[in-house]
């Protein structure tokens, strides 16, 4: 990675729309959906200016002219996954709880990258656990989700670490986590798999050994009455 990743992008002046060599940046609002934080790398921005040659485009016309540079900071955006962790995220929201009962958070929304193309696949988790002395606040939940889906990722690896990391925090009687993602990677190239999705899942602790409980969990995670479906 360069050292120049995060430079903080607000050019002083205007540069100048004429000069294809000026390649300060004005930043505009609409370059900053999607991106707050507005940092990018420039090196990596030359690299999207390269590639729209490749394409058989002038990335000099107007439209494309910012491109490299919202497709830079797009992409930090879109993978900011690999500067969060799991411990940062959950901060001080774990909790004494004597309850056994299960905790669901159905439908959290899922945006991630593939890491075979680099194309979107987005959809729902439905994350659930079963506490053992601690519980963890419910917006902690879709958090934990977002440091594994802001990667390049594959939706199985996801759903495991999405488990894996709710049960280190918590430590809890089991997990159940299941995804179901539709991947344009599949569906912009292929013909007949358009409206495919991918369900996948992870079962751990008591949602693998007690056919009870994985029921439940199984259950509420597809027939939870979603109105998408
Ligand atoms: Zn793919």
């Amino acid at each position: 990675m360069s050292n120049t990743k995060g430079v903080r992008q607000r050019a002083s002046r205007a540069p100048n729309a004429t000069d294809p060599t000026d390649r300060r940046v004005l930043v505009t609002e609409a370059d900053r959906t999607g991106s707050p934080d507005a940092e990018y790398d420039p090196e990596y921005a030359r690299m999207v200016e390269a590639q729209l040659g490749m394409l058989g485009e002038d990335p000099t016309r107007e439209g494309l002219r910012r491109t490299p540079v919202r497709v830079a900071r797009a992409m930090r955006w879109l993978t900011r996954g690999y500067e969060l962790d799991v411990e940062r995220v959950v901060g001080g929201a774990v909790f004494a709880s004597e309850s056994e009962n299960m905790v669901m958070v159905r439908d959290i929304d899922l945006y991630s990258l593939c890491e075979h193309h680099m194309l979107p696949f987005f959809g729902k988790v439905h994350v659930a656990y079963i506490p053992d002395k601690h519980i963890v606040g419910l917006s902690k939940l879709p958090r934990i989700v977002e440091v594994f889906a802001r990667r390049l990722q594959v939706q199985e690896r996801l759903t495991e670490e999405i488990a894996r990391a709710i049960e280190s925090v918590l430590k809890p009687k089991g997990v159940g986590v299941v995804v179901e993602a539709s991947h344009l990677c599949m569906m912009m190239r292929g013909v007949e798999k358009q409206n495919s999705k991918t369900i996948t899942s992870a079962l751990r602790g008591i949602f693998r050994s007690d056919a009870r409980t994985r029921d439940e969990f199984l259950r509420l995670a597809h027939n939870g009455g979603s109105p998408t479906r």
